[in-house]
């Protein structure tokens, strides 16, 4: 097996564009599908400062070498959400990863918030699933911190995570989240703009990326990932890949041609009566916990 692009022996075969690429080529490629998905979705500016969000896994700080790689001004933000090793283990994985490239990260404790308390007791206290907490907590801090620094927020979900969100709203059509389910949405009044340069990548592409650039991430997931549904949606997925190369691309980028159609009114938001931040009640979910909590 040659590379298609220099004659090398190559390492991985991507059935959804044809082609075998060597390790080096592999790394090009991945950063040609990145500066695509800037230009054609308009996702960042020259010289935009942007704020990496960063999880330790492979996706999220080969996105930070790949902007750092691409000239722009970039932050990590680390947000420690309080689950045992795991959380101590990413840390320090987002730590080291900083250090020797010579970077600037930014780190919030879910603990520093809800005294002391990180997202297993918060779950048992307030009887709600682990993730549905981590994921409005998570999008809180992060936008607060991109908001307040005047940062563009940029995540590192990959084509796959993309792919199996479209696929959940598609099967329950959710409107709302089909509207908002852009690789851009643009700042206003208490929202940072945010952006995922990763949406034309694989997970595969993006893990080869990662090895072939001596990214050091963590392998292990979140104890509360298992059994998610969209583990489930992305095992469909690449069996239709697997039947048919290049159709999560397709489902991907076919809905962003037609996503304006969903884009109706936005919802009327009010300032939080707590922290000022944009909500469609007197308190915002953050701050709802929190007194939920006090009480
Ligand atoms: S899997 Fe873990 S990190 Fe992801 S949303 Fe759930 S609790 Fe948070
Ligand atoms: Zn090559
Ligand atoms: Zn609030």
């Amino acid at each position: 097996m040659r590379c298609r692009m220099c004659g090398q022996r190559a390492v991985l075969r991507l059935k959804a564009y044809n082609i075998n690429l060597c390790q080096e080529c592999l790394k090009k490629f991945v950063r040609r599908r990145v500066q695509k998905a800037i230009r054609d979705y308009r996702l960042l500016k020259r010289d935009d400062r942007v704020l990496v969000a960063v999880s330790g896994g492979k996706d999220s700080l080969s996105l930070w070498d790949l902007l750092q790689g691409l000239g722009y001004r970039t932050k990590g933000l680390y947000i420690h959400l309080g689950i045992g090793e795991y959380s101590d283990r990413s840390e320090r994985a987002v730590l080291e990863f900083a250090r020797q490239r010579n970077l600037e990260v930014h780190i919030e404790r879910v603990r520093d918030h809800f005294d002391g308390l990180g997202i297993p007791e918060l779950s048992r206290l307030d009887h709600r699933p682990p993730c549905s907490l981590c994921g409005m907590i998570k999008r809180y801090l992060m936008n607060k911190v991109a908001y307040e620094g005047g940062w563009t927020l940029a995540t590192g979900h990959n084509l796959d995570d993309e792919a199996a969100a479209l696929l959940g709203n598609v099967l329950d059509w959710k409107e709302g989240y089909l509207a908002r389910q852009s690789p851009r949405l643009e700042p206003r009044e208490g929202f940072a703009a945010r952006v995922k340069p990763l949406v034309l990548c694989s997970e595969r592409e993006m893990a080869a990326y990662a090895i072939s650039s001596g990214i050091q991430y963590i392998l292990e997931e979140c104890p509360f990932s298992h059994g998610a549904t969209s583990l489930l949606y992305k095992d469909l997925l690449n069996q239709l890949e697997e039947h048919s190369p290049g159709s999560k691309l397709r489902f991907y980028q076919n809905f962003l041609k037609i996503a304006h159609l969903f884009r109706t009114e936005q919802v009327q938001l009010t300032p939080c009566q707590n922290c000022g931040y944009p909500t469609t009640g007197d308190l915002c979910n953050f701050c709802r916990l929190k007194e939920r909590l006090s009480r």
